[in-house]
């Protein structure tokens, strides 16, 4: 199956792409993350992009688009992938369109409030990129991974000045892909309105219409 997670930053996409990657059995694939691996190996283009990520604003299409291609052509995305942070503007929809079939876009649909909440108490592994929460989602032993034993830390992205910012950013340029999604009867709508809703609660409801897409597909 090939899903897209669509919502903005915060609203859970990394959480769920990695627990439907269990689920479907299909690699999930963040941009955020590559774009992360990019900066951290030094390479050339990491530094060119870390100008952007550190400010929250998106890098530009040519280069995001580059790098998912080149990823999506790898073995493991031949039964399909779960996207989360790509596509983020128009031009990154219609290229995905030239490259693949997408068979659902799902759209976490997470007030402002709850965002900036959650973001400003997010931990993330820098060994493995696992994501906690301080308030939500607490690791067993205080900055520690539970699954590496990597250590915490806070994203430069995720300190309060740059996280209005990526919210900014993603009302303008990402959220009109919700109706390019709607408009082809592939979007469904996952509500969480409630910052102390567990994720086991979201993910079931994901999962419930996951399952459902895969029953049409099979019975198409
Ligand atoms: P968020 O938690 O804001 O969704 P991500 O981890 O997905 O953050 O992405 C971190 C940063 O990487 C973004 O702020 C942006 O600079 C860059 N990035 C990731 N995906 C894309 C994309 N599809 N297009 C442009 N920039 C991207």
């Amino acid at each position: 199956m090939r899903v897209v997670l669509l919502g903005p930053p915060g609203a859970g996409k990394g959480t769920h792409a990695s627990r439907l990657n269990v689920n479907l059995g299909v690699p999930h694939i963040s941009t955020g993350d590559m774009v992360r691996e990019e900066i951290k190996a030094q390479t050339e283009l990491g530094e060119e992009i870390k100008k952007y990520s550190d400010r929250g604003v998106l890098v530009p299409d040519e280069i995001i688009i580059r790098l998912l291609a080149k990823r999506l052509r790898k073995p493991d995305c031949q039964k399909g992938f779960i996207l989360d942070g790509f596509p983020r503007t128009m031009q990154q929809a219609e290229a995905l369109d030239r490259i693949s079939r997408i068979d659902l876009a799902i759209n976490l649909n997470v007030p402002d409030e709850i965002i900036v909440q959650r973001l400003s108490n997010r931990l993330t592994c820098r060994k493995c990129g696992a994501i906690y929460n301080r308030l939500t989602m607490k690791p067993r032993r205080a900055n520690i991974c539970d699954k590496c034993d990597g250590e915490l830390y806070q994203r430069v992205d995720d300190k309060p000045e740059v996280i209005q910012e990526r919210l900014n950013v993603y009302r303008k340029n990402t959220e009109p892909l919700i109706e390019y999604y709607r408009r082809r009867s592939l979007l469904k709508d996952v509500h969480c309105d409630d910052l102390m809703t567990p994720p086991e609660v979201t993910f079931e409801r994901i999962k419930a219409i996951t399952d459902s897409v895969k029953k049409e597909k099979t019975r198409a």
